[in-house]
Order: structure tokens, then sequence, then C-alpha cells
């Protein structure tokens, strides 16, 4: 790869370091990111010449920070971050990077959008002249364009575009608190920065506003903000909604930093003024729970926090509940916060009486109606009975390893892969995960995988994995276009695949919200890459295997179509948390688990494709299942095109 401005030659994944300075007293923030005329050894001394220097500006009261940053440089960052320069249009002096789209001078207090040639001079008119405002559909419409303009999308989806209306007539009808309940792939991290801005632009003074985002997985937060986007370079579709606006990105995520660390960073981060910036502060509730700890930092925390206007808590029903403490501080915080967002694929009760009602709430049938989720399921439901060899104590069968039931079940998920193969002309083995009941059990049916389908397509992944840890190996079945990645709990260590094809429960699943979301993992649209593979774009459907009819169990009916029925009730937080994240995250243990000799007997009882209600199609006044032609949506039966505006 060859350097687009010096023309030199580098590797596009050599981990590159770089320093962020950043000031709590003004906002101002520099990257010191090597150029081929600074070398990396010089970068600390650039460094810190450059804080002494802004210092000076200050008479040195200024409280500041040099925080180095891990990245390889792809193509793309290097050539973005190299438009990082600017000077002045009034005045020359050299300009602030805010975001990608962003400049600002301190001398002029001038802001300047290079796109356009935009320039504004107070931080109320940035925000406001440049956010999406009026009647609901000019909101809508304006944010679809902006949607286009700064993040290369074809506009918000149909679920997007409903919840945000949704949401709006309840915010300008007084509601300020509550939950927004979508489903797993529906892009909820993309509305909440779009509902974020556009609340932001209402407040009635934006100077030393915050936005503050907490997710209880690192996983999840990274897609909201990296160490790169608070050296003003876009990478996450998150930071690319603000993209033109003066929002100063500022992760708190790193793994294995010290939190009491980042606990004073959070701190100062709400305590100093940023007159020109609006500051967006990622991180996890965890952090606040430690802050906790200490009544003194506790105390500055919740004096401050009331600059936060906007909180949104991601993946609300998790950690933010269950234990009382846990539950007391997000309760402090939540009352003295203007606007709280919580969201979530599967709202429990409990969340919906910590944050407020719902928002707005679209099912996955409806996703999936609109085409925003894959088509159909196609269930594969079976039964296992375990009879233990000899008359011996009773035992729970699923806290042990069975091997003859890893067979068998190997047995199954072959003849299903082999169906698939079959119907699709498709050599490969399609894109698989399977939740295992605890580690000894996954490692036996991966041995058994393994022996029938090869090395190179059986992929093993848990809490205590012998060779690559889940971080190192779910990467490589991510990029890879098949396998069977063996798990536990896939959704604890980190999986989250669009291409996923076939998802496999080989452990019973007792509490509906987890059955959920496991489920929720097969369903979105595959990636545009593997359109052209994809049983999800061949078939026009997923496959999910549950193995212990757990469905059933839970549905309380013997019929896959009630899965549509059990989403829907969790959807509108009626179902009580209970234990589902122990449910969810399967047995852990690493050593006790006994080995058992047992009879089993896995039985086929129904398989059958679910899809959403057809819909009564305009044209022909037939009931349809609308096909999706790039990106259209249209009438199979007449060819009428339902959105004649482009979409995902
Ligand atoms: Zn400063
Ligand atoms: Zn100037
Ligand atoms: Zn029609």
């Amino acid at each position: 790869m060859v350097c687009p401005r010096c023309g030199s030659i580098f590797t596009s994944d050599v981990p590159a370091q770089a320093y962020v300075i950043t000031c709590y007293t003004c906002g101002w923030r520099k990257l010191v990111a090597p150029l081929p005329q600074i070398p990396l050894r010089k970068l600390p001394d650039l460094a810190r010449e450059l804080e002494y220097e802004h210092r000076a500006k200050h008479g040195f009261k200024a409280k500041t920070e040099i925080k180095p940053i891990f990245h390889s440089l792809r193509g793309t960052n290097l050539e973005k971050s190299s438009s990082r320069y600017r000077q002045c249009p009034d005045c020359s002096n050299w300009l602030w990077l805010i975001s990608e789209d962003c400049f600002f001078c301190p001398r002029c207090e001038l802001y300047y959008i290079p796109s356009q040639g935009a320039r504004y001079y107070s931080l109320n008119d940035v925000i406001r002249q440049r956010t999406p405002a009026g009647s609901v559909d000019e909101v809508i419409r304006e944010f679809n364009d902006l949607l286009r303009e700064n993040c290369g999308f074809k506009g918000l989806n149909p679920v997007q575009e409903r919840a945000l209306r949704e949401i709006i007539k309840n915010i300008e009808n007084g509601r300020s608190k509550g939950i927004v309940a979508l489903p797993t792939g529906t892009g909820k991290t993309i509305l909440a920065a779009c509902l974020a801005r556009w609340i932001i632009a209402r407040l009635e003074e934006i100077k030393g506003a915050r936005i503050l985002f907490l997710a209880p997985r690192l996983v999840i937060l990274e897609q909201v903000a990296t160490m790169l986007d608070m050296a003003g370079v876009c990478v996450t579709g998150f930071h690319r909604i603000f993209k033109d606006l003066p929002v100063g990105l500022h992760p708190l995520i790193e793994r294995g930093y010290r939190y009491e660390k980042k606990g004073e960073e959070l701190l100062n981060l709400l305590e100093s003024d940023w007159p020109y910036i609006l500051c967006a502060i990622a991180t996890t509730p965890q952090l606040l729970y430690n802050i906790r700890r200490d009544d003194e930092k506790w105390e500055i925390l919740l004096k401050n926090i009331d600059r936060v206007k906007v909180l949104i808590m991601d993946e609300v029903h998790h950690t933010y509940n269950g234990e009382e403490m846990k539950h007391k501080v997000m309760r402090e915080i939540i009352d003295r916060v203007e606007y709280v967002i919580g969201l979530s694929a599967t709202p429990t009760n409990e969340a919906v009486i910590n944050v407020g009602s719902l928002l707005a709430c679209h099912s996955i049938e409806e996703a999936m109606q609109l085409g925003v989720l894959v088509e159909g399921i196609k269930f594969y439901v079976y039964d296992t009975e375990v009879k233990r060899r000899g008359a011996e104590e009773p035992f729970d069968e699923w806290k042990v390893c069975i091997k003859r039931r890893a067979y068998e079940y190997a047995k199954k998920i072959i003849e299903i892969i082999n169906d698939v193969r079959k119907s699709t002309g498709r050599d490969e083995v399609p894109k698989t995960a399977v939740a295992c009941p605890n580690v000894k059990e996954a490692d036996a049916l991966y041995e058994v995988l393994k022996g029938k389908l090869g090395e190179e397509n059986v992929y093993i992944a848990h809490y205590r994995s012998q060779g690559r840890k889940p971080v190192e190996e779910i990467p490589y079945f991510r990029d890879s276009k098949s396998g069977i990645l063996v798990s536990v709990n896939m959704i604890d260590i980190g999986f989250d695949d669009k291409d996923l094809e076939i998802l496999v429960l080989a452990r019973p699943i007792r509490n509906p919200i987890s059955y959920v979301q496991l489920v929720g993992r097969v369903l979105r649209m595959p990636s545009e890459e593997s359109r052209t593979w994809n049983i999800k774009s061949k078939l026009g459907y997923c496959i999910v295997v549950d193995l212990t009819k757990s469905l059933y169990t839970l549905v309380g009916e013997e019929s896959p179509a009630g899965f549509f029925k059990l989403s829907e009730r969790i959807m509108r937080g009626l179902e009580k948390a209970k234990n589902f994240e122990r449910d969810l995250r399967g047995d852990r243990r690493r050593t006790e688990i006994p080995e058992i000799d047992a009879n089993v007997r896995v039985t086929h009882i129904k398989t059958q494709l679910i899809r959403p209600k057809p819909i009564l199609c305009p044209n022909c006044h037939r009931y349809i299942y609308p096909e999706y032609r790039d990106g259209e949506k249209v009438c199979p039966e007449c060819g009428f095109v339902f959105s004649p505006r482009p979409r995902y």
C-alpha cells in the first residue's frame, strides 16, 4: 500500500502509536500522529511540547492530559487525518479539528464546516441551524439527507423512521424519559444518535451540555466511540451522525485501563466548562458503580451530572438492574438528567419501571415485514431424552457432559447442513453458531464436528477455551464465509455476525428474554458482500434449530409461530428479568463438570417456516410478501413499488 501523501510504502496493519492531548478547561484537543516528516520516536516529545504551549495560553492553570492511542492506521484513516490541518478563513490562524467536517477558530470564535464552506459564530447557531427541525415529516426528510451526506447511508430504514416519528411525538408531548424497544439489527445506535442530535438542538442552552452514552459491553461502546474518534476522525456510525457539528467524542472504554483513572477522567469531563464544544462521553455503567464507592467522588459526580442533557442507556435490560446498589446508582442519575433514553431489544419490566415506559416499540415480526430483518425463520424443533445407565442417584442432565448427546447433536446438525447444501447448491458449510450446555460438552461437540467436517470448518469459543481466546477466535469465524462456531454463550463473549445463517440451541433456554436475545443473533439482514452465497438471501429465511423444544415450553403451545407472540410480549416490557442473564450465559464452570454415561434419544418434532403476516398491496389488492429488489420494496404480483425513496 502506498501512502497517499508522501508515496512511501507502508503495510496497512502496522500498529501505530499516536497521542491525543486534551485540555479539560477549554475542550481543545489535538492528535499527534506519525507523519512522514515526524518519526515515531519524536511523538512523545512533540505531544509534551504542544501541551506546554497550550497550558501557557491559560497561564498554566489548565488541567490537561496526554493519552496514547494504539491503532492500526488503515489507509482511509490516514487519508482522513491528513486533512486535519486547516487555516481559519477569517484570520488564517490554525483551526482546531473537532470533527471530520467541523473546525473551530478560538480567536474569531468561528465554526467552519469545510464541506459546505459554512461559517457560524456561536455554538447555538451551528448546532440549531444544522440539525433537522420543524414538523415530524420535515425532521424525517432532513435526517434522511443528513444520513446520506454524513454516513453514506440511503436514509433511515423503515423501522428507524417509524420509531423516530413515535419518539418525537412523545417528546413533544412532554415525555422525556423512556425506553425505545427495537429488535437487534434494526439500527438502534444510529437512531439514538439522530435522536440525541435532535434533542440537543432543542435545548434552551446548548453551551456546557453533555451526551452520556452507557453500554454494559465494550463491544457495543466500540461502535459508538474509539480513540481515533477522540482525535476527530469519524470512525463509528454514531460519530458520523455528528460529523458536521462541534461534538467531541470521548470514549472511556480501554480494556485493562484502571478504573480510578477513567473515573477521574469522567469527573474532569463533567466538571469542565467546554464553552466551544459539546462533549459526548461513552462508557460503561460499571464505571459509575465504581465511582459510587467513593463518597467524595460521587458527590462531585452528582453536582455535575445535570450537565448531561441526554443520557442514552444501551442494552438497558442488562446490568443496570438487579443488585440494589446498582439500582440506586442509576436511579440517582436518571432523576437528575433531563432526557433519558433506554435502548433494548428485550426491555425487561424492571427497566421500564426504572427508566420510563416505552417511547417506541416495534416487534421482530414488524421488522421482518418491513424488510429490515430476514423475511422468515425456519424452525427445526427436537426433543432430547436422557436416560442414565444403571440406577444411580438423580442428576441435572444439563450440568454434566454427555458425550453421546454431543454425538447425537452433531448428527442432527450435519443432517440439516446437508439439507441446506442440497437446496442451495452450495458446497460450503453454512455459517452456524451452536450454544452448548457447558464448556466440557462444547469441547466434546467440537471434537465430533471436527472429525466429520474437517478442522478448517469448526471454530470454538467459550469461557474456558484451551487454544485461542474468544476475542481472537471470533474474528476468524466472522471473516470466514463458512463454518460452525461452537460456544456456550455467544452473546457474552461478544459474538455478533450479520452473516450468521443457522443458530443451534443445544441446551434448554428457560427464560423468554434469553431466547429472543439468542434468536436475534440470526435475524439480521446479511451483509452486502455475502448476498451471493448467504442462505438468508438465497432462500429468504434463516434457520433456528431448537434441540430441546425450549420454544414450545416457553410459549406453552406446540407451534413455532408462537415465537412471534413470545417476542411481542417481551418487546412490550411485560416480562420480568428474573435470572435471564444466568440463563443466557449458560454454565461457566471449568473443571467440576462430571462426565456421565447415558442413553440419549433426540427425536424430531417439527420443521416449520414462519413468516410475518402478509401485507395488502395497495395496487393489486392481494395479500403478498413484498420482495426486496435493489433495496426497493416491491409487490411480487404486480411489481408495485412500496417505498419510492431508496432504502438500505
Ligand atoms: Zn485549554
Ligand atoms: Zn480566525
Ligand atoms: Zn400488487
